[in-house]
């Protein structure tokens, strides 16, 4: 499934190793058969996993596309002055104006259109904790309590994973004023944790986020991991942005996975939010530690971030899923369909991901961001069905082994039709259930937002 047995071997050797189980066999053989599958009027698949979402930021997707200060010279900012840093300007603000109650009506909003798209379970990497002025709610997760109301009522599958935000920099910088709402210490945040932990239930999943390198100091990063049950997902930022990389060299003396990998014990149960810039030998660690990459194509290409080393990673049996972290995009066809895009613009070849025992793409990559999806959201194997909609055009004669390719590289038409989440319905025919009113709350929520 990741490539060769042999690194198959590695990765349950690995597993042994550490103690854990890297694969959950009796789970993952459920996404080891075709990945699609024909029914009665369909094309079936199990639900798509959504490995990393910023929920609120659905609410400014699009609203950054503009050049930050028109007023500056016009060749300067042509040539690329606008970055991931002057968006995360854009961002601030509107994180600034969030409340539980904003925040339950675009991540509802948001996990309908999931939904819709196929993604049935998703990582909601949560940060936004507190007030603006970073003093806590009462009661002290009523953010947390805003997504798990919105994914409770819109039927997707929730991974929270509540954030650990306390500096500002590599050089263990106070957070700015507009990253107070972000913060907590170590205590407080286990706190948060474990009152999270215990509301888990038959749709909910609760792991921990470490926000990055530069806004989690080492000593933190293991009192945490100290205090952790064992079997909980661990998801961080790292090696996204070329800055990010220089910074962590100049401050720690290695490259963020470098430094990670040296540092921490990182296994199958950590997930590695983009590691974009990685060398030959990261690649390799992280391949072999059995931790999945969750890859974010649109939102990275949105951002300038770069370009993950996607063959190599392949070719050392690397575990990997999508997210849509940015939600500038919301749809699985367009996060797999631009991975490999990606890597044919970079390299002049056709045809990237392709592993062994398949030599089709679609299926290759759908194949793997399944079984990248059911281990890295804790859920596993489940019996979520995504129904596509046989009648399309762009269907018309497809076999197993071709619904794949033509349903990620074929048309721009959503063709999901049906999708069931733990034996229930949530869309029938393109259409969330509820979507007519989440989407009035969403729209008089956005024009309040926008006049803020
Ligand atoms: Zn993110």
């Amino acid at each position: 499934m990741y490539g060769s047995a042999r690194a198959r071997r590695r990765h349950a050797a690995a597993g042994v190793r550490q103690g854990i189980a890297t694969g959950r066999p009796s789970r993952h053989n459920a996404v080891m058969n075709d990945p699609i599958t024909r029914v009665p009027g369909g094309w079936r698949l199990p639900g798509i996993s959504n490995l990393h979402s910023h929920a609120f930021q659905r609410a400014m997707a699009g609203l950054a596309e503009r050049r930050a200060d028109p007023s500056r010279d016009g060749s300067a900012a042509r040539n690329g002055h606008d970055s991931f840093w002057t968006w995360r300007e854009t961002m601030y603000r509107f994180a600034a104006r969030m409340t539980p109650d904003t925040t339950r009506a675009v991540a509802a909003q948001l996990y309908v259109e999931m939904l819709e798209a196929g993604y049935t379970s998703v990582c909601e990497f949560h940060y936004l904790h507190h007030q603006p002025d970073g003093r806590p709610y009462a009661p002290a997760d009523a953010m947390s309590a805003a997504l798990m109301e919105a994914a409770h009522e819109t039927g997707i599958r929730l991974t929270l994973l509540p954030v650990l935000y306390m500096t500002g920099g590599f050089d263990g910088r106070p957070l700015s004023e507009r990253q107070r709402r972000f913060g907590h210490e170590v205590d407080a945040f286990l706190r948060l944790v474990d009152m999270l932990h215990a509301r888990e239930g038959d749709g909910l999943r609760v792991g921990v986020a470490f926000h990055s390198l530069r806004a989690v100091p080492e000593a933190a990063m293991h009192a945490v991991l100290a205090a952790l049950p064992a079997d909980l997902p661990i998801h961080i930022h790292i090696a996204e942005q070329v800055g990010e990389v220089q910074d962590c060299l100049a401050v720690r003396d290695a490259r963020p996975v470098e430094w990670l990998y040296d540092h921490v014990d990182v296994d199958a149960r950590w997930t590695l939010v983009h590691a974009t810039h990685l060398t030959p030998a990261e690649t390799a660690r992280i391949a072999a530690s059995g931790a999945t990459v969750a890859l974010c194509p649109t939102t990275e290409a949105n951002l300038g971030d770069g370009l993950f080393p996607l063959r190599a990673y392949l070719d050392a049996g690397g575990r990997w899923g999508i997210g849509s972290d940015s939600h500038i995009s919301i749809s699985p066809v367009e996060e797999l369909r631009w991975l490999e895009y990606g890597q044919r613009l970079a390299t002049g070849h056709r045809n990237i991901a392709v592993a062994e025992g398949s030599d089709s793409v679609g299926e290759t990559l759908l194949r793997a961001a399944l079984a990248g999806g059911a281990h890295a959201t804790g859920f596993g194997a489940t019996d979520d069905a995504v129904v596509l909609d046989a009648d399309a055009p762009v269907l018309a004669g497809a076999t197993a082994g071709d619904a794949a390719d033509r349903w990620i590289f074929s048309g721009n038409r959503p063709l999901v039709r049906d999708v069931h989440v733990g034996g229930r319905q949530r869309v029938a025919d393109g259409r969330h259930l509820d979507r007519d009113a989440v989407a009035a709350r969403y729209a008089g929520t956005i024009q309040a937002l926008l006049s803020a």
